[in-house]
């Protein structure tokens, strides 16, 4: 029941619509029985500034940022994490007694979600298809904890430039960027233990999309799709087949989701909560 001493946390976007962030926060906070309610707030880019004063002014206690503020709203933020900074891009707010503190959860969100599904980090040769928001977050996450990522992307000069940020941050790391041509993408998905598409093919409306071709994988190579929607690509289909060890977006989505609700409240929620209700969403979406 909403009192006047029930906190609020909310994510901010524009458009926010199709969220599926509050069905998964208001889950966990059901299950969790905490006196918090989870909003989502349309803000035009214009309003920025003004909500961000509104967080510290309202005593909001944490916030989600989305598309299109992640890069702009570092600016209006008291500090931010490292390797948010590295990142480039904030995903996580935390009010803490009227400082704001901004974070990225999106790549410890891709690292619980690989380690869920048993696989070990450490040591391995990685592809990371893309060069946008979402492979900064996983190429700065990963890069401590594997010896080597190759950055494919379709505009070389955008790997090549990520890979020189990433190697900055990691010097013990072997990180190198390419283009996508054919004969790149083959040679170094064949020799990988793990491949990451970090682009949005395959997303909806265009499921028939595949960043791979059929026999460009091996089976001993786990491949790991961003895209939640749909919960099965067609890259994962296809990975499943030749008998890869895949990994779904959702997970991620559900894991990014969890650590940023634990910086709020200090409480890890239940992931199965917050699963099902993602599940429940993309669903009501189709
Ligand atoms: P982004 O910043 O726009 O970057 C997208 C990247 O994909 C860019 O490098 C872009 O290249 C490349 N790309 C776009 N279309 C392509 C195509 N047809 N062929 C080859 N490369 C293409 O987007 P993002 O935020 O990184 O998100 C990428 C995907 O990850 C999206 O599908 C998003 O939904 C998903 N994602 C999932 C989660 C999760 O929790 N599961 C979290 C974040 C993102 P150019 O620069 O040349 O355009």
């Amino acid at each position: 029941m909403i009192s006047a001493r029930t906190g609020v946390l909310c994510v901010i976007g524009n458009p926010i619509e199709h969220s599926m962030s509050p069905k998964m926060h208001n889950a966990a906070i059901t299950a969790l029985d905490l006196d918090l309610v989870y909003m989502a707030f349309n803000v035009p880019p214009g309003r920025l500034e003004g909500a961000i004063a509104g967080i510290k002014a309202l005593g909001i206690i944490g916030a989600n940022v989305t598309i299109p503020h992640k890069i702009n709203v570092m600016q209006y933020l008291d500090e931010i994490h490292p390797l948010a900074r590295n990142i480039g891009a904030v995903n996580t707010i935390t009010n803490v007694d009227g400082v704001l503190l901004g974070s990225n959860t999106d790549g410890l969100g891709a690292m619980k979600a690989l380690k869920e599904c048993n696989v070990e980090l450490d040591g391995m040769n990685i592809v990371i298809a893309g060069a946008g928001g979402a492979a900064r977050a996983l190429g700065f996450t990963l890069a401590p904890e594997v010896s080597r990522i190759s950055i494919l992307a379709r505009r070389e000069r955008k790997s090549k430039q990520l890979a020189r940020d990433i190697k900055m941050a990691n010097d013990s790391t072997d990180v190198e960027g390419f283009s996508m041509a054919p004969s790149i993408i083959t040679r170094q998905v064949r020799s990988c233990d793990l491949f990451i598409n970090a682009t949005p093919v395959g997303m909806h409306p265009n499921e028939s999309e595949c960043i791979l071709e059929n026999d460009w994988l091996q089976p001993n190579t786990c491949v790991f799709d961003l895209v939640y929607n749909p919960l099965e690509t067609k890259l994962l289909e296809m990975a499943k087949a030749i008998g890869c060890k895949i990994v779904h977006g959702l997970d991620m989505l559900v894991y990014q989701g969890a650590v940023a609700f634990e910086s709020w409240t200090g409480i890890c929620p239940p992931i199965s909560s917050m699963k099902q209700a993602a599940l429940v969403a993309l669903d009501n979406r189709k």
